[in-house]
């Protein structure tokens, strides 16, 4: 099927999107309708950490929907059991609990962190975050989240979600009073433009929370699963948290995320947390697929290796450009432009032929780079070549 404009008027207007249909996907490359090429360096929004349609991910599929989809999430099924073990057993943590979404996982970190205030600090409740952080899209995460205007869109927000400056211990002092149950944040910002938490912060945070009987929350939906160059970003900071939220890069494309407690902080009681397809072995079972290449030996050397090959080729960029530099952490990478002319080097890399690219400016002087954590290095020379010649033309 090939796009046309009244393809558009079916679906709810809630972006601008080009008017193309992708209808293939191949490792760091999309096809669209008309058979054009498009080296992706987007990948879902860092969903698709293998690339498209990688082939473990297609069989676990295949396999597991010839034998069980959804016996319901009252009962065991192997697959979600197999991947909380695996999780486990990575991690610092001692209990899972997997969701659809991103933001669905972050509902029940604060219903949880909550619960656990409820239990053991005279209902304390309030979640201190971030500004500029970013949650999800239900009320609740989008209240816990600092993207300025999102206080007042959906008004009244869910209460209980005081702000402070990352990076900025004094800031969340400040904030805490005897209603304070946590503080929420991701190790690296990404929708707020790839900004890491520095290591003494995120220590201090650490100690923080424990000398006030507070608790630790990071959101690794965007940092985790290999993204940051360790498994979970929280790992390379040498602290350990209480809870974590996982999505994106934990189902290599399909929906599937999770949240995951200490024993201690897990203290849900039957009836406070449930969902229909949670934790349903269709899923899962891609999941531990994704989970098994990523663990693999030597995956996470070859993430390293061609995350230090993409922060000197955008550095090298920015330098050639007079930008001002290149920052993130593993995989999870910005340039950071002179001007405000990311969108236009956006539009004009998809554009390119015969062969596109597609790229993301969640800000207009900065483009984030979200590739597949399997991009090769000639992918990654490609791209670094597109992208300076997009550049030429776009500045020209
Ligand atoms: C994407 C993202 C979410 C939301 O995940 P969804 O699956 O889109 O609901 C939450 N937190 C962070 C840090 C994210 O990057």
């Amino acid at each position: 099927m090939t796009f046309s404009s009244a393809d558009a008027q079916s679906l709810m207007e809630i972006t601008a999107r080009p008017p193309l249909y992708f209808v293939r996907g191949e490792g760091s490359w999309l096809t669209d309708d008309t058979g054009k090429r498009y080296l992706d360096c987007i990948q879902g929004w860092a969903v698709n950490c293998l690339g498209h349609c990688p082939p473990q991910l297609v069989q676990a599929l295949n396999d597991q929907a010839g034998k069980l989809i959804n016996p319901s999430p009252a009962f065991f099924n192997e697959p979600s059991v197999a991947l909380a073990k695996r999780l486990i057993d990575a991690s610092c943590f001692d209990r899972v609990f997997f969701t659809n979404s991103g933001a669905e996982a972050n509902e029940g970190v604060i219903k949880l962190a909550r619960k656990w205030g409820q239990k053991n600090k005279n209902g304390a409740y309030k979640i201190i975050t971030f500004d500029h952080s970013f949650h999800g899209r239900t009320l609740a995460t989008m209240s816990a989240s600092g993207k300025p205007g999102w206080d007042t869109k959906f008004a009244p927000q869910v209460d209980g979600f005081p702000k402070a400056e990352l990076n900025n211990l004094a800031s969340v002092k400040a904030l805490i009073d005897d209603q304070t149950v946590a503080v929420m944040l991701e190790p690296v910002q990404g929708e707020g433009g790839v900004i890491p938490a520095d290591k003494a912060f995120m220590k201090a945070l650490r100690e923080l929370t424990r000398e006030h009987n507070m608790l630790l929350i990071v959101d690794e939906v965007q940092t985790g699963m290999g993204r940051c160059g360790e498994l979970f970003a929280y790992q390379a900071y040498g602290i350990e948290p209480d809870i974590m939220s996982l999505g994106k890069g934990i189902g290599g494309g399909i929906p599937l995320a999770a949240m995951l407690s200490r024993e201690e902080v897990s203290c849900f009681e039957h009836g406070d947390q449930g969902g229909t397809y949670n934790g349903n072995p269709l899923i899962t079972a891609g999941g531990v697929a994704v989970f098994d290449t990523l663990t693999a030996p030597g995956f996470m050397q070859s993430v390293q290796a061609r995350s230090e090959q993409l922060s000197q080729g955008l550095q090298a960029l920015s330098d050639k450009w007079g930008m001002q530099g290149e920052r993130g952490v593993g995989m999870l990478r910005a340039l950071i432009l002179d001007k405000d002319d990311g969108p236009a080097i956006v539009d004009a890399a998809r554009e390119r032929g015969p062969e596109g690219m597609l790229l993301n400016a969640p800000r207009p002087n900065l483009l984030r780079f979200m590739t597949a954590l399997n991009i090769t290095e000639d992918e990654i020379k490609l791209m670094l070549a597109w992208l300076d010649e997009v550049i030429a033309k776009v500045r020209a």
